[in-house]
This record gives C-alpha cells, sequence and structure tokens, in this order.
C-alpha cells in the first residue's frame, strides 16, 4: 500500500491502473479511522480491483466554531487500518495541496440541503459538496462508498452525481455501531466516561422509536416525541433536531412510509452527535 499527498501522485498511479483495465474504489474520509470507515474499505474492496481512501480534514466544511483545530488525527493508525482492509492507496494532501489562494468555484446542491444539518450548519455541504467533486476529479473512481451514518450527506452526494452526470456508482453502506449501540464517530473521541454513558440516549431513542414502529404507529409526530422525551431523560443532552423526512428528497414526512428517515443530532456536553435510522418496507 503507498501512501501519497499530492494530486499528481494519485492521478499517475489511477491512470496506470485503468490503462491496465483495473477498476477502482473510491472511500472519502476525514480519517481518525474506525471499524465505520474499515466496513466501507472492506466493502470497495469485495467490489472492485483497487482501492483509494483519501484522508483529509477538509476545513471547508467545518463553521467558524467547530472543531477543525481539534478534530482528531493519528496517520499511522490509520495507514494499519486501511493496510488491514486491503486498500492500495492512501490520498493525505495538506490543504494547500486541495485548495489553491482565491478558490472561486463551489458545489452547491440546493433544497437537500436545507433542512437536517444542513439547516444547523450553515456551508457544510457547499464544502462537503465541493471536496467530494474535487476529489471525484482527482481519483476518478468508478465506485465510491459513504455511510448511511451520514444520511443526509449520501442523499446529498447522490443527487450531487445525478445532476453533474458523474459517471460514478454512489454506494450507501450500514451504520456500524459500538456493542451498546453507540454509533461510532470520531467525534466519540471528545466524550468523558460520563458523557459516553449519555450518549447511549441517541441509539436508545430511535430503538425505542423502532418499537413503537413495529407496534404500528404511523403517526410522526408521535414518533418524534417518544424520541424527544426519551433523549430529554439524558440530563447531559441537549436536542439539536429530531425530524422525520422522506429518505431521498429529505422533505419532513406526517406519516411513516417504506422509506422514511429518522434523523437525530444531540448535543453530548460540546459534542454534537447524529444518528438516524430509515424505516424501510418492502
Ligand atoms: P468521516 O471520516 O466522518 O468524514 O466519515 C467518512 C465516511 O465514513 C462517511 O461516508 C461516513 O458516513 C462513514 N462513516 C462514519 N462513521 C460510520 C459508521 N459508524 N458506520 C458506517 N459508516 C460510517
Amino acid at each position: 500500500m503507498k501512501l501519497v499527498h499530492t494530486i499528481k501522485e494519485v492521478r499517475t498511479q489511477v491512470k496506470e491502473w485503468k490503462k491496465q483495465g483495473l477498476t477502482v474504489g473510491f472511500v472519502p474520509t476525514m480519517g481518525f479511522l474506525h471499524e465505520g470507515h474499515e466496513s466501507l474499505i472492506k466493502k470497495a474492496v469485495e467490489e472492485n480491483d483497487k482501492v483509494v481512501v483519501s484522508i483529509f480534514v477538509n476545513p471547508i466544511q467545518f463553521g467558524p466554531n467547530e472543531d477543525l483545530e481539534k478534530y482528531p488525527r493519528d496517520l499511522d493508525k490509520d495507514s494499519k487500518l486501511c493496510q488491514g482492509a486491503g486498500a492500495e492507496l492512501i490520498f493525505n494532501p495538506e490543504p494547500a495541496e486541495m485548495y489553491v489562494n482565491h478558490a472561486a468555484t463551489f458545489v452547491e446542491v440546493e433544497e437537500l440541503t436545507n433542512g437536517l444539518c444542513g439547516e444547523k450548519r450553515p456551508g457544510h455541504f457547499r464544502g462537503v459538496c465541493t471536496v467530494v467533486s474535487k476529489l471525484f476529479n482527482i481519483v476518478n473512481p468508478d465506485r465510491a462508498y459513504f455511510g448511511e451514518k451520514d444520511a443526509q450527506q449520501l442523499a446529498v452526494i447522490k443527487k450531487m452525481v445525478n445532476d453533474l452526470n458523474l459517471d460514478i456508482e454512489i454506494i450507501g453502506c450500514p451504520i456500524i455501531r459500538e456493542e451498546d449501540g453507540l454509533a461510532k464517530s470520531s467525534r466519540n473521541t471528545y466524550l468523558s466516561a460520563e458523557e459516553r454513558e449519555a450518549a447511549l440516549v441517541l441509539s436508545r431513542a430511535l430503538n425505542k422509536a423502532k418499537e413503537h414502529l413495529f407496534s404500528g404507529e404511523k403517526d410522526a409526530s408521535k414518533i418524534k416525541e417518544v424520541i424527544t422525551s426519551e433523549i430529554n431523560t439524558e440530563k447531559l443532552a441537549k436536542i439539536d433536531y429530531v425530524e422525520i423526512v422522506d429518505s431521498e428528497i429529505l422533505k419532513p414526512v406526517n406519516s411513516m412510509d417504506s422509506s422514511s428517515l429518522i434523523a437525530i443530532a444531540v448535543y453530548i456536553g460540546k459534542t454534537r452527535l447524529i444518528d438516524n435510522f430509515t424505516w424501510r418496507i418492502s
């Protein structure tokens, strides 16, 4: 496995593979990798001849008061995880490699970014879509893998790829959780022992919602109430949002149907965590 830092090195390697007729899978990440990222890499390895992982903490997707500076980083550990999972190339650029001075071109997906994290984190998806477009242009993959953990991001990237006629298949991968139910996240590392315990309220609230769904409750406002009151039992938790939307267009729904997404964002102390559940009935 190779670790490279420049766009030129990625292009040279990928061109070489493409000349040999090999397919390329791509997993974009911000590093500090865990089993959630690993599951994406392993799926990409299964489905492609070669796999590229990018590790880049993208400054333009962080708001002014967010955690860009303290975002956790560990390139050695990440390299080992990528190698173990079967990736062939890590692209780890410096911000200056990705952003020339005075860049004036950004990619913005409208409507789908109006609610949920898009509403709470202005500019976030503009930053995500811009960097993902740039990475797609650099890596030129056949397939790219994204976690359902970031359900809005997955829907937005699918829409962007469709709208811009990018010839890349976007594959969503299930949420990987800790044994006690907490969705794995690089940001879990910010939690103190007490907050780590409190963070279980996210998956617990979603599980309560599931119980109500499975016993026939279809009213979205009732399901939201179940979630809200469960989260409010935890004194370290502060709700950022609890929403039920259509999983593709991300517009709020009144009644649960075959593809409703329950998405929540909750502060545990100062750490903002997200989780979700998609109600799929075939
Ligand atoms: P990040 O490094 O947080 O930007 O995440 C990179 C990719 O890994 C995104 O597509 C995330 O949705 C995905 N991811 C992060 N956490 C998980 C998880 N617990 N399960 C599945 N995918 C995940």
